[in-house]
This record gives C-alpha cells, sequence and structure tokens, in this order.
C-alpha cells in the first residue's frame, strides 16, 4: 500500500509519506510500540459448544463462556484450496450477505474441529458437503480477541479433501459518520449524492468479509460471484466471465477463478462508476481500465496518457508482462492511499483526476504486482519484502520516467527513516510478529522509508545489473508462492556474494540508524587506507570518494567489526573524503583520529543533506555537544546553498527541541541571523523555485516570531495583489492584521466547506498559529459542528513544534476529560503519543498523573503512554547535556547583514 500525502494528518501507517516539507511537517513521532508476547495457547479440554449465529466479537451466549483457540495463528495442517464465495452487495445498504463453499485440505490425524478468521460476521448457518451429502456443522464462538470462530465436524475428517459451506451476514462501514474512518473490509463512500462500495483487506480484515484462512502463507484459487443491483458497475479481482439478470431484477456476475491469491489481496468495488477503457498494456496486452465516480471520466486523460510508459518501465525492470489477466483502477473518495490488490488497484480518487503523485504511487502498486502478490511474504515479519521492494522499485521507475523528486524532497523519505530509527523502541526491519493485532503497527515508517531506502543502498553497493539478477531470480522462482525473507537473502547471495546476503541480514536483525564509524590510515609508504567499523554487529555496505588526481575516486566495502580498506587510488593521504558517497547509503558516519571533511563545494546536494542527517542525528542522539552542533549548523548555513542551508535547518530543528521555553527568543532570534538573507520581504515573497520554497518553508517555522514587522507588513501587501492570495499558512498567519480575525474565517471556512478536503484542509491551517491559539483550538475541536477526530491533527502539530508545545500541553491538560471523551479510542491514544514532545519535569509528572489512572494495564494505551514517558525522559535529559544554549548561541553571533 502506499502514500499518504497531507502533512498535518495524524501518522497513517501505509504512508510514504511526501510531505510538503513547509514547516517541518508538524507530526508526532509515532513508531509502533512493542507488543505482548504471544498468548500461550490454552490447553484443549471440554469445551462449551454454542450454536450459531452469535457474532464473532460478542460473548458466546449471555454470561456464557467462550471458547480457547488454538493459539494465535491458526493452526497447520489444515489449509484452504479454494474459495466459491458470492456476496451481494448494494452500496445503499450498511449489510451484505454472503455465501461461500471453502475447499480444505485436512491432513492426519484426524479432527472434528476447524477455525477460520471471522470478525462481525454473523454466522446464520455451516454444513459439511460431502459427498452430495449436507451435515449440520456447529459454529462456536471464540474470545473476540482472537478473532477466530470454531467449526465442529459430524464426524472425524482426516487426510481428505473437504468443502465446509457458511451463510452469514457481514457489515459495511460508512465513512460518512462523525466516527471517522474505518477502510477496512467493506466500506461505503458517499459522492455526489451516490453511494460507492469498497473493499480493504489488508493486512487482517478479510475476516470481516467473509470466514476465511486470514493469513498471507496460503494461497487458494478463488471464484468469486457478485450479486449487485441492476445499475452498479461492480469489479473484482478477476476478469468478469458471465452475468445473468435474477428474478428480482438484480444482476449475477461471476468472475473467472483466479489461483494463488491470499486473503489480504481480495477486492471489489460496486458503484455507479464511470468507467474509462485504457486500452491493452504491456506484454501481455493487459486489458485496462479506470474506474472513477460518477461524472469525472473526462478529467482522467492524464492518468490514461501516463500509463502504457510505467507499465513499460515496470515490466522491464522484471522482463516479464504483468502478473495479472486484467487491470482495473478504482478511485476511491477521501482514501487513505493506495492499495495494490491483484488486478484491482484502489486510489484516492484524487490522483486519478489529476492530483497527487500519479506516477510513483502507480509504479509503486504495479511494483506490488510481483513484490507481495505474485511472491507473498508468508507471514507480517517478512512484510519489507513487499513494502520496501515497492517503496524503492516505484521511487526508481518514477525516476527512470523523468518524475523523480527534486533531491530536497526525495531525501525527506531518508530523513524519515533516519527519524523512526532513533525512536526509544524502534524495532528491526524483521521483528517477531505474534497475534493479529500486532499486523497494522508493522506498516510504518520502518517497513516503507527504512525498507526502500536499505534496499537502494545494496543495490547501489552491488551495481544495478547484478541487484536487478537477483530480483529476477527470486521473482522467477518464487512466483505465486508465498516465502520468508531468507528467499531474498538467497537471491542475493548466489547474484552477488554470500557476504553481501549476510550483511543483508544483519540490518534487517538491526534496530536502529546504522552507523559505521571511519578513521583516515595514512603511514609511512603504505597506501592510505580507511578503518571502519560498523557499530553494533551490523556490516554496513559503505561507498566513500576522495580525491585522486585531477578528479575523484570511489571505494566500497562492507564494514564489518572492523575492515581495512586500502585506497589505492589516493596518491597521498587525501585530504578529504566523503564517508557516504552520493549521500544516499542509509547509515550514518563517525570519524574518529583525523577527521577529513571534505570541503562543501565537492560534495553533491544528497551528500550535503546527508552531512546534515549525521549531524542531526549526533544531536538528538546526544552524541554531538550544542557548541559542535551550532559549529556544524552555521558552517552549513553559510555555503548560501539551499541544500546546505536545508541540512543547516535540519540540524537546527534537531536542536529546537532540546530549547527551553525562556531561551526560545534568543535562539530564534539567533536563527534569524544566520537565515538573514531567507527573511527579508522579497524572499518572503512568492517562491521562485521548488527548493527555494522548501528552505523558506523551514526557516519560517523555526524563526517566523524573529520576521520584522514591517517585513511582514510588506510581505502582506505583495500576496494582496496576488489574485489566489494564498501561500504558506504560518507566514500568512504571521502577516495577518488581525490574526484573530483570520482564525474565525477559517473555522467558518471549515464549516461550511463543500468537501471533506477542503474542510480539512482549513482545519490543518488552525495548527500554524502561534502559542495564544491553543486553547482556541481545542475550542474548535469540541465544537459539535466538527468531529473531534477531524481537527485533532491541528493540535498534535502544536503539540509537535517547539514553539507552541507548551501551551498546546497546557490546553489540552486543562479539558483533557472532555477532549478524551471527545475523540475515538485510536485518537486518544494519538494524545498521549502526542505528549512525548514534552521535555521538562513538571509536564512529565501531569502526564503521569493524567494518564495512569486512565490506561489499562497490559493495554495499547498503557504502551503508548510508557513509550511517551521515555521519550520525554530522553529529551529532558538531552537538555540537561546540552548545556547552555544562550551562551553558546553568544559564541557563535551571526554574520553581520551584508556580509
Ligand atoms: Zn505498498
Amino acid at each position: 500500500m502506499a502514500i499518504v500525502v497531507a502533512c498535518a494528518q495524524a501518522y497513517r501507517v501505509r504512508a510514504i509519506a511526501i510531505c510538503a516539507v513547509l514547516a517541518g511537517c508538524g507530526r508526532p513521532e509515532a513508531t509502533p510500540i512493542r507488543h505482548a508476547p504471544a498468548r500461550a495457547a490454552p490447553a484443549a479440554s471440554a469445551q462449551p459448544i454454542v450454536r450459531a449465529p452469535v457474532a464473532a466479537d460478542r460473548p458466546a451466549a449471555p454470561g456464557g463462556p467462550v471458547v480457547p483457540v488454538p493459539g494465535p495463528r491458526l493452526p497447520g495442517g489444515i489449509a484452504p484450496v479454494a474459495y466459491d464465495l458470492t456476496l451481494e452487495l448494494d452500496p445503499d445498504r450498511e449489510a451484505f450477505h454472503g455465501h461461500v463453499a471453502i475447499t480444505i485440505a485436512v491432513a492426519a490425524p484426524a479432527t472434528t474441529r476447524l477455525w477460520l478468521h471471522a470478525v462481525d460476521l454473523e454466522i446464520a448457518g455451516a454444513k459439511l458437503e460431502t459427498a452430495g451429502r449436507d451435515e449440520e456443522v456447529t459454529v462456536l464462538a471464540a474470545d473476540a480477541a482472537s478473532q477466530m470462530r470454531g467449526f465442529v465436524l459430524p464426524h472425524p475428517v482426516g487426510g481428505e479433501t473437504i468443502t465446509l459451506v457458511i451463510d452469514y451476514t457481514g457489515h459495511v462501514s460508512d465513512l460518512s459518520g462523525r466516527t471517522g474512518k474505518e477502510e477496512q473490509g467493506l466500506f461505503r463512500e458517499h459522492a455526489g449524492g451516490r453511494w460507492y462500495l469498497y473493499s480493504q483487506a489488508e493486512s487482517v480484515f478479510t475476516r470481516k468479509i467473509l470466514p476465511c484462512f486470514d493469513e498471507p502463507r496460503w494461497k487458494p484459487a478463488w471464484r468469486v460471484t457478485e450479486i449487485v443491483p441492476r445499475a452498479q458497475v461492480a469489479f473484482a479481482n478477476a476478469p468478469m466471465i458471465a452475468e445473468r439478470r435474477l428474478p428480482d431484477g438484480r444482476r449475477e456476475l461471476r468472475f473467472a477463478e483466479l489461483a494463488a491469491l491470499p486473503s489480504y489481496l481480495l477486492a471489489v468495488a460496486v458503484g455507479p462508476f464511470d468507467v474509462v477503457d485504457a486500452g491493452k498494456l504491456g506484454r501481455a496486452h493487459t486489458p485496462v481500465r479506470i474506474a472513477v465516480l460518477r461524472g469525472e471520466a473526462k478529467r482522467v486523460g492524464g492518468a490514461v496518457r501516463e500509463l502504457p510508459k510505467i507499465v513499460d518501465a515496470i515490466e522491464r525492470y522484471f522482463d516479464a508482462p504483468l502478473p495479472v489477466p486484467k487491470l482495473d483502477l478504482v478511485g476511491v473518495p477521501q482514501f487513505f492511499g493506495a492499495m495494490e490488490n491483484v488486478g484491482l488497484i484502489t486510489f484516492d480518487d484524487a490522483m486519478l483526476v489529476g492530483g497527487g503523485d500519479f506516477i510513483t504511487v502507480t509504479a509503486h502498486e504495479l511494483a506490488h504486482q510481483w513484490f507481495g502478490n505474485s511472491v507473498t511474504p508468508a507471514w507480517w515479519e517478512h512484510l519489507w519484502l513487499s513494502e520496501a521492494f515497492a517503496s524503492w522499485l516505484g521511487e526508481r521507475v518514477a525516476r527512470s520516467l523523468g518524475a523523480a523528486l527534486p533531491p530536497a524532497l526525495a531525501h525527506r523519505s531518508r530523513a524519515q527513516a533516519f527519524r523512526a530509527d532513533e525512536q526509544v523502541d524502534a524495532k528491526p526491519l524483521v521483528h517477531p510478529i505474534a497475534t493479529s493485532q500486532d499486523v497494522e503497527p508493522a506498516f510504518d515508517a520502518i517497513a516503507y522509508e527504512k525498507g526502500g531506502a536499505l534496499v537502494g543502498t545494496f543495490e547501489r553497493f552491488v551495481g544495478e545489473a547484478t541487484f536487478q539478477a537477483a530480483v529476477r531470480a527470486y521473482v522467477a522462482a518464487h512466483a505465486r508462492t508465498s516465502v520468508t525473507s531468507q528467499a531474498f537473502l538467497d537471491a542475493l547471495a548466489s547474484a552477488a556474494s554470500p557476504a553481501v546476503g549476510a550483511a543483508l541480514a544483519s540490518n534487517l536483525a538491526h534496530a536502529g540508524t546504522p552507523v559505521v564509524e571511519l578513521a583516515l590510515r595514512c603511514d609511512g609508504d603504505a597506501a592510505p587506507a580507511i578503518v571502519a567499523s560498523g557499530r553494533d554487529g551490523v556490516t554496513i555496505p559503505v561507498c566513500v570518494r576522495f580525491p585522486a588526481g585531477t578528479g575523484t575516486a570511489r571505494a566500497c566495502f562492507l564494514a564489518g567489526a572492523s575492515t581495512v580498506q586500502p585506497l589505492p587510488a589516493a596518491a597521498a593521504c587525501p585530504a578529504w573524503i566523503v564517508g557516504n558517497d552520493g549521500g544516499r547509503g542509509y547509515y550514518r558516519t563517525v570519524w574518529s583520529g583525523i577527521a577529513p571533511a571534505a570541503p562543501l563545494a565537492v560534495m553533491s546536494p544528497e551528500e550535503r543533506l546527508a552531512r546534515g542527517d549525521d549531524a542531526t542525528i549526533a544531536v538528538r542522539l546526544g552524541e554531538l555537544p550544542i557548541g559542535a552542533a551550532l559549529a556544524e549548523l552555521t558552517a552549513l548555513a553559510e555555503t548560501r546553498d539551499p541544500y546546505g542551508e536545508l541540512a543547516a535547518l535540519s540540524i537546527a530543528r534537531a536542536i529546537d527541541p532540546l530549547v527551553a521555553d525562556p531561551d526560545r527568543p534568543a535562539w530564534t532570534a539567533w536563527l534569524a541571523g544566520w537565515f538573514a538573507d531567507r527573511m527579508t520581504a522579497a524572499a518572503l515573497g512568492p517562491p521562485r523555485s521548488l527548493i527555494d520554497h522548501v528552505v523558506r518553508g523551514q526557516v519560517i517555522g523555526l524563526a517566523r516570531g524573529a520576521i520584522a514587522p514591517a517585513t511582514l507588513a510588506a510581505v502582506r501587501a505583495a500576496y494582496a495583489r496576488r489574485s489566489d492570495g494564498r501561500y504558506e499558512a504560518m507566514l500568512r498567519i504571521a502577516s495577518a492584521r488581525d490574526p484573530g480575525a483570520l482564525f474565525d474565517r477559517i473555522v467558518h471556512a471549515a464549516a461550511t466547506a463543500k468537501t471533506a478536503d477542503a474542510r480539512d484542509e482549513a482545519l490543518e491551517e488552525l495548527g500554524a498559529f502561534p502559542a495564544g491559539y491553543a486553547s482556541r483550538v481545542v475550542d474548535v475541536l469540541l465544537d459539535p459542528r466538527f468531529a473531534a477526530a477531524q481537527v485533532w491533527p491541528a493540535l498534535a502539530a502544536m503539540l509537535s513544534r517547539g514553539e507552541t508545545t507548551t501551551s498546546a500541553w497546557r490546553a489540552i491538560h486543562g479539558r483533557l476529560a472532555k477532549l478524551l471523551d471527545a475523540l475515538t479510542a485510536e485518537r486518544a491514544r494519538d494524545v498521549i503519543a502526542g505528549a512525548a514532545a514534552l521535555c521538562d519535569p513538571a509536564a512529565r509528572a501531569e502526564v503521569v498523573a493524567d494518564f495512569t489512572p486512565r490506561v489499562a494495564a497490559n493495554s495499547e494505551d498503557e504502551r503508548a503512554l510508557v513509550r511517551a514517558l521515555a521519550t520525554i525522559d530522553r529529551c529532558i535529559a538531552r537538555r540537561a547535556a546540552a548545556g547552555d544554549v544562550v551562551r553558546a548561541l553568544a559564541e557563535k553571533p551571526a554574520p553581520a547583514p551584508g556580509l
């Protein structure tokens, strides 16, 4: 899955967040927390049996006992072979009926009990079909946490294939309500006066669509039939092969059998869509259609034009045709991004009609047709095989098509990965996942951004051709099967070398940013050498660059525990070395001894950004004293090169949370001095280029409080002359003649917005107001005209921005009970996570007092609280260790204006 683009949106898993980069994106850090160990399988004993129908997530009977499940996952030895599924779907209704016949291979020894996943399904009846005879099956209720139902067969089965037939009713969640979105199982959306129905089965939501074996290790065949109202268009994963009219006027659509489909990729869509034929594309002439909301057909021209070259680029990478019999791209209003279902990719509708990054997102989802769809991670701990590879190849293809992001934006996903890797409880890319509840949090910046960056690092290290050979061999050897991470490690080891395979394995198992410690050794007549070691036992593929002759040379090597890499191309002791050639290797360099820092003039934009990352991480980890951090910041700022400035601003953002409130005016004024060129009326006018836009956005985010009133007046006048009158919310607010009136206007615009997007955009702007407005944002959150979840992102943005952290917390703390009442449970947990931005002991004590009585033992909330407190503690310790910030600032005064 891919892509969330909005900035102030609370953290969404599955995001390849390409934020607009303005003001640092103010999003609370939210790497998922560690999970409780797997529950031990209860001993089999006399189990109470309850007759169907019983809802899966309710107790078996009023006050009755529930049935112990076999373990956190479905037992082995019993595997689905095929599903014959009929769904009666009507977008106008919030319930649906399902009928499924599951062909199941049951190994010996014989059993009378089967377990299937099922959530929120009312099972009307189940039977065993044998030799034309139907026998009654008893349905058990399990505890809600297991998300399983038991089926007791009339006699033992074993060493044979059986057919279990189940009739049931399920529910379609409705996104137009006030409770926030739930894109799980079947959901429906209202747009243009009509309802549209969709599915989202990944990660563990197929069990809300039918009782099934909902784990990706199984890849059975699926034969799907949909019964829909007469005037609706319906889609499934496979092409339609038959249609007939039912006596009641509905249509019954039968779709071709699809082999080897893991449950999480099942998909349907029904609605009054406009369907545009995009032709037959690629090597197998795959029929492609684009389905958008009624009335939007004329807006898909751009997507239709781009598709052939995206399909061509992807097929060329694999040297294979798209592994799907047909492809439909279906638009969903207000979707989180896109989802790669086999043959039926769902997109946020805006992306299909000209909004968003269509090429990168489509390339990501098409890459999934191999990574994940054809070669499937056998269990969710191997999710990187799907998301890391799709992220990497999606961006690679976009780059090859000239649609890549400029370095300033492309670099953000690397920076985001580092940030996720620095969390107090960062997990390795491959980490154990025990229960269904642990699956969704695995869709995080580690799986996407770190995974993608790591794959790219190894590709550059072994060379594009060798890496491509490994990918092609892996995909060919494991097509239509489920695999573990070892499958790719083996392919890489044989295409490159066992050492490279082992190096990747060490990175997959390692939590935290990989760090390579480097020292330059120049002694006597021997060729100069680099002594390198990967911290914490990680083996890092390092590439360095240094002067040689009249140009530069490059050396790549695996840095293990202690590696000596001679630099024969360097005639003498090199004057400088870039420790991360190209700036895109997923590691941080730390020099000891002689630190032959490269002059910024010889560094590429990416290398400058990487140098900024090195210092940024060192500040965040408390490894770089404030004086040294400021020295690096000013060296980069002095370049007056936008990439140098961006690197400097990254360090400034790492320092920002360490600045106590009383020191903040001095800090802001100091920054304004160093970035004076960016804070003139001319520089704050309409930006001339994207990179200018990015740099100034960050300067405004950090130092807008220091912009001179006369400059703000000039800015206001300049923008008033522009027809659209739109510019960065932070600057617009700072330059407003009456910010209070502007606040009211924005709230009014949100309340009367015609679309949810426009409403959310307006509410997001509230997060850009200064400290004095935090309490008013809470007022809006409690305003019955809005769902609290719609306003929360603005408050979260205030919490995460140093300038407003304290006031936002004061406002939240003052009305906590009301605020938590208004939010859904998940958003309420975001409040706990947001408190992690605090950095002083008094506020910490309030967090403890506020939340400890409210969180249940061993709950997600409790783990969020533990994590937030650990993050606060770390910040308090670093603030103390940073020393006197004001004095350090005084030692590095800004150059006089004009110099
Ligand atoms: Zn994806």
